[in-house]
């Protein structure tokens, strides 16, 4: 897996899988400043969603780059993955 920098859409790196407060005291989640082909992944050029895995007992956070169809997924994919029952749910 090659690096993903995650960042709240301040460019500034963060660690993924948690969420940060920010101005005005909301919550932000990490997303993936590009995806792994380059592209940036701007607020209509990624689309987030959750995959739910039993290899890992809980969800994948998912970004799919719009431009590419690459899935960036965090935590990161395991080797006991198994996303071909997958099942998504996109927001
Ligand atoms: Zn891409
Ligand atoms: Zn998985």
């Amino acid at each position: 897996m090659c690096s993903i920098v995650w960042h709240l859409g301040d460019g500034k790196p963060v660690e993924p899988g948690r969420l940060y407060q920010v101005r005005g005291g909301s919550w932000a989640e990490p997303v993936p400043i590009r995806c792994p082909n380059g592209h940036r992944l701007g607020p209509h050029q990624v689309l987030v969603g959750s995959l739910a895995c039993p290899a890992i007992a809980r969800h994948h956070r998912t970004h799919a780059c719009l431009q590419c169809d690459a899935v960036i997924y965090w935590p990161p994919v395991t080797e006991a993955c198994d996303h071909t029952r997958g099942n998504w749910i996109m927001r």
